[in-house]
């Protein structure tokens, strides 16, 4: 079973290769769910970004695994009261969508060495105010909140096409999203967008991060 992950994962890197023309993509792997020696796995096939949206889990993977040098992203909805724990161990956070947690990440014993995340500000796509993201109306303000914070550095932005909807149509309007982010601050160009049934819809529309599970890893153990 584990052994089919580095087979499917050089499927799809040449899947990738002939998708992305030319352009950079980060592939992170995301591994919810998936025991670490399924990630050690792809680290020794080369792979190194992976996803995870789970603390504590994803905390207790990222120490077994701390001695082979990952970048680890944090893809999932991030609790306030959790999120400096997250960020202690994650380098990348693809989910802010509140001031709050800009404010919590910020926070803690002064003179204390925190390292600066990159961070990604996460969009609503849908019409449901309870799914994660902020709200395309605010996303302006709180991309200026993260951009103006010493613990974070805005890279861009994140979002999860909504079902029931044509992805290539929310990945366009997340383009323009993206747009107003990048006037903020030049260096915040990152797009987060593309799941294993959407990525080629958003590669097309400018992802520079793709977030891909099942298609690498298999199906998910069930969860809780
Ligand atoms: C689980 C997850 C993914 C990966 O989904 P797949 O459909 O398995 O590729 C991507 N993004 C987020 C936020 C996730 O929670």
């Amino acid at each position: 079973m584990t052994h089919d992950a580095a087979a499917r994962l050089a499927a799809f890197l040449d899947e990738l290769e002939g998708a992305r023309r030319g352009r950079a993509v980060t592939l992170v792997v995301v591994t919810k769910r998936h025991p670490a020696s399924l990630v050690r796995e792809l680290a020794e096939a080369g792979h190194r970004d992976f996803g995870e949206s789970r603390h504590p889990e994803s905390r207790d993977k990222a120490a077994e695994l701390a001695d082979l040098d990952l970048t680890w992203h944090f893809v999932g909805q991030l609790q306030r009261n959790k999120a400096r724990q997250v960020a202690s161990y994650a380098h990348v956070l693809h989910s802010i969508d509140a001031t709050s947690l800009v404010d919590a990440l910020e926070g803690g014993e002064p003179g204390h060495e925190r390292p600066v995340r990159d961070a990604l500000v996460q969009v609503n796509l849908t019409d449901d105010p309870q799914r994660g993201g902020v709200d395309p109306a605010g996303l302006d303000a709180l991309a200026e909140r993260v951009a103006a914070s010493a613990a974070l550095r805005l890279r861009g932005v994140m979002a999860v096409a909504p079902l029931g909807e044509e992805p290539a149509r929310a990945f366009e309007r997340l383009a323009r999203l993206a747009e107003r982010v990048r006037a903020i601050d030049p260096d915040a160009g990152w797009i987060s967008a593309g799941m294993s049934g959407d990525w080629r819809e958003a590669l097309e529309h400018g992802a520079t991060h793709l977030r891909i599970g099942t298609a690498i890893t298999g199906n998910r153990p069930p969860g809780l």
